[in-house]
């Protein structure tokens, strides 16, 4: 064996969605090749953590042959398709969702056969899912005038994209996955006959940024337009091909395509846009106020059976809970969901095993999410220290206890116990747990120190904004206190959140306010 070089697998799962059997080879793998342990992303992926160099082809192949596949899940080019991991049966517009996410994700997938020839030795595998025609069809056009007609990359080209490129897509209303903060939100809008009809699409949206660099900035989603039901393929390649023909090459701290949106302003990237597509964008349509739901707990998919969504912390799966998951899922023969807040919901569940899985999973710790503290619930970190090359400090190994100082504190000033709201964490400004959504969101700016972020909104809608740099995490309770205390003595009701009452009173207050504080 050489070196023991380690590597970090991530696995493309459009989505969110993985197979009764891919499940349990992915539980297979982090056991006999990986750390033990298996992390459910932001993205609703999987990854591997640990896999050492000599056993990365014997891992990749294992996965493309259990029917998944980490093509496109890094590099620059477009990376996991998001979409709710709805498991309701009986809702057009969600069932839609999931499948344009699949063929979205195989219509942007790197052609070359380079990934087969490295990880099967050439040998094409065929998945079991036949391709959509229309995606096939419309691949045969990627090229858009361009000399790559001919090409194995026949969208990409031999230079790809400036840098990777972020698609979600949902249904009106539903804001389970972050959709603003990505470069691309697909809004799948349906008729009075609750039929798909054709889409309303965002742009611009993307959350790294870099310390010290104000031309960097996490930025939400603009509204660009709407298109009918049969151009959502092509629409797509000609946002893909306007950012890979004018997104800056010449600096990747500029390249993402929020920077080409917010240079040119949308109407002008709208217009470029439509040169590629070749016709005109409808107006954008009316959508009702977003909501954010998280799919935890049981519920009814439509069709007679159940799912249940798991509350895992971090997305960390590991010891007897991983144990017991794994035993249910091969058991019973479930499908599963990741949803893009780290949590797994088993689906296909039959009314009868309901108990059996709830006194199962409560066994090990999985209990349900209503009674888990909510700061528990509504918080994300990165994998970061360790794990990470680029974290600067702690994110996922510091969040439980960061959470536990939180509470105590909240109880110091008052606040009732069952008040929650969203924190997140991660260990650079990259921004992998979107901390910049957060209404308290902790970004690691030095070792055990971090920027803080406040005034996110419960609904993801609404950017935070720095508050303090360079915070010590020591210090925590000192800086968190007065905010805190101010929070409970002045909320507008029982109901306003901390992020909304951070936005609503503003930090020119909340600064003055915080250096008045004195201990009651
Ligand atoms: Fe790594 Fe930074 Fe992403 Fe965390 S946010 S996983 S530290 S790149």
């Amino acid at each position: 064996r050489g070196k023991a070089y380690q590597f970090m697998l991530r696995t493309r799962q459009p989505g969110g969605f993985v197979s009764n059997k891919l499940y349990l080879t992915m539980d297979d793998l982090a056991t006999d090749f990986g750390s033990g342990t298996l992390r459910l992303t932001t993205r609703q992926t999987y990854q591997l953590h640990g896999v050492l160099k000599d056993d990365l082809k014997s891992v990749f192949s294992t996965i493309i042959k259990s029917m998944g596949s980490t093509l496109g899940a890094c590099g620059d080019v477009n990376r996991n398709v998001l979409a709710p991991p709805h498991p309701y049966k009986n809702r057009k517009d969600y069932v839609h969702a999931q499948e344009l996410a699949n063929n979205i994700a195989d219509l942007l997938a790197p052609q070359s056969g380079a990934y087969y020839d490295v990880w099967l030795d050439g040998e094409k595998f065929m998945t079991a899912e036949k391709e959509d025609p229309k995606v096939t069809e419309d691949r045969a056009f990627n090229g858009f005038g361009t000399n790559f007609e001919g090409s194995p990359e026949p969208l990409y080209g031999a230079q790809f994209l400036p840098r990777k490129f972020k698609i979600a897509i949902t249904v009106p209303g539903d804001n389970s996955i972050d959709v603003l903060t990505n470069d691309v939100a697909i809004v799948v809008m349906t008729g009075d006959d609750g039929e798909v009809c054709g889409y309303n699409i965002l742009a611009g949206g993307g959350m790294g940024r870099t310390h010290n660099n104000q031309s960097t900035f996490p930025t939400l989603t603009e509204p660009l337009g709407y298109v009918d039901k049969d151009d959502i393929y092509h629409i797509c390649k000609a946002i893909l091909a306007t950012q890979r023909d004018y997104g800056r090459r010449d600096d990747r701290r500029q390249s993402r395509l929020k920077y080409l949106v917010h240079s040119w302003g949308i109407d002008k990237f709208r217009l470029v846009v439509e040169q590629y597509f070749g016709k005109k964008m409808q107006p954008f349509k009316p959508l009702p106020k977003w909501e954010h739901k998280n799919y935890l707990g049981w519920g009814e998919q439509g069709d007679g059976n159940l799912f249940y969504g798991v509350f895992v912390m971090n997305g960390r799966l590991k010891g007897e809970g991983k144990k017991m998951l794994r035993h249910l899922i091969e058991k019973h023969e479930l499908t599963v969901m990741i949803s893009a807040e780290q949590n797994l919901i088993l689906c296909d569940i039959k009314p009868e095993w309901k108990q059996e899985i709830q006194e199962s999973l409560e066994s090990v710790g999985y209990v349900d999410y209503e009674k888990s503290d909510p700061l528990d619930v509504k918080s994300m970190a990165c994998p970061a220290l360790p794990l990470c090359g680029l974290a600067l400090t702690e994110a996922e190994r510091g969040m439980p206890q960061i959470n536990e100082r939180i509470r105590r504190l909240m109880t110091k000033v008052g606040l009732p116990s069952d008040d929650g709201f969203v924190i997140r964490m991660t260990g650079c400004p990259n921004g992998c747990a979107r901390p910049y959504m957060a209404e308290l969101g902790f970004v690691g700016d030095g070792p055990n120190s971090y920027q803080l972020w406040l005034g996110g909104s419960p609904n993801h809608t609404r950017l935070a904004e720095p508050f303090l740099d360079k915070m010590k995490i020591d210090k925590m309770e000192e800086t968190l206190e007065p905010l805190f205390y101010f929070f409970k003595t002045r909320r507008a009701s029982a109901e306003e959140s901390f992020g909304d009452f951070c936005a609503r009173v503003g930090f020119d207050v909340l600064r003055v306010y915080t250096k008045a504080y004195v201990p009651p």
